[in-house]
């Protein structure tokens, strides 16, 4: 078993019991509950974040990853949809350690919260609506060997662009790209659909940005082509130039780059480090994971797992 978790469905059953904050207070799941005529729900107005927390069974301790940083991209999220976040980032951070703690996790968890438009009200728009917050933690359910590597296919679904609705945001409504994406590539036998930008270029995938090597040096598509601001994908750019002392290059990418680079990995919170070994029916490299995404990938479990501590800085201890 590799200790490599993706993200298992979580449904609600589970959760019932659990603390979650919600407009403005701790309560159970089951006493969180939200309007049919929620503006959200209808119209996709709202931003999100997924980050993990790591428990570690040798220090007896749960350790969340970057969470100041997601709390930074929520906020940026909502600024684009004309919302501010109702708590500061430290006291966003404050609120999450101590759902964490009353839920009292042994194992790893998600943490999700949510910043959307709250109104109760028909009329698609961004202004003059109530702003609604949330935050649900579950745990990681099933771990699954990604150790072996993905198989991808390029999707016939183009990724949004930012002036249709901006990827840099993680915003709710936008994952229904990424839904018919996913879907598609599932469909059709595939782990997981990387896009293309509307000009032809490689994007993301449907949850993950994505990194090729060739000739010893990383590249990965700059912010500017539509991607979504990963945090993994920053934090590896880090691990990559000033750890594995390698180059990464941030530049545009072609399709046909996929089918000749010697290595490809998609990186975000749910994938972590996931070695890509097949897109389009064709071998990535040799067919395996590769060296460089295996040791990147090593590097990136020690942090989250609070065994390199060099990099403590980049964990909340939640105990
Ligand atoms: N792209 C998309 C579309 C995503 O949903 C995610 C997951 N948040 C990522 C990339 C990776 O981002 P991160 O590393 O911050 O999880």
């Amino acid at each position: 078993m590799s200790e490599t978790a993706t993200a298992a469905t979580i449904t609600a059953p589970d959760q019932e019991e659990s603390w979650v904050y919600f407009e403005g207070g701790i309560r159970r799941y089951r006493d969180a509950k939200l309007g049919l005529m929620t503006h959200a729900l209808h119209y996709g107005t709202g931003c999100f974040e997924g980050l993990r927390g790591y428990w570690s069974e040798e220090l007896g301790q749960l350790f969340t990853f970057r969470q100041p940083e997601h709390y930074r991209r929520l906020r940026d999220s909502a600024k684009i949809l004309e919302m501010e976040l109702p708590h500061g980032i430290d006291e966003l951070c404050s609120i999450t350690d101590e759902l964490l703690r009353r839920n009292g996790y042994r194992q790893d968890v998600y943490v999700r919260p949510l910043c959307y438009k709250a109104s109760e009200e028909i009329g698609v728009r961004l202004h003059n609506l109530r702003t609604g917050f949330a935050i649900y933690t579950a745990p990681f359910g099933a771990y699954v060997d990604v150790d072996a590597g993905i198989r991808c296919m390029v999707s016939s679904w183009r990724r949004v662009d930012d002036n249709a609705a901006p990827a840099r945001g993680k915003i709710t409504g936008i994952y229904v790209n990424s839904a018919l994406a996913k879907t598609e590539a599932m469909s059709n036998g595939y782990d997981e659909a990387i896009m293309l930008t509307h000009d032809g270029h490689v994007c993301e995938g449907s949850a993950e940005n994505i990194f090729i090597v060739r000739d010893g040096s990383f590249i990965t598509p700059p912010e500017t082509d539509n991607i979504l601001e990963g945090i993994t994908r920053a934090s590896l750019i880090h691990l990559i130039t000033e750890e594995m002392g390698l180059d990464v290059v941030q530049r545009s990418i072609d399709r046909s780059e996929l089918y000749v680079a010697d290595e490809v990995f998609l990186c975000g919170t749910g994938a972590q480090v996931s070695p890509v070994i097949e897109i389009d029916r064709r071998r990535v490299g040799d067919g395996e994971p590769g060296p460089l995404t295996m040791r990147l990938q090593s590097m990136y479990f020690d942090i989250c797992k609070g065994r390199n501590d060099k990099f403590r800085d980049w964990l909340t201890a939640i105990y």
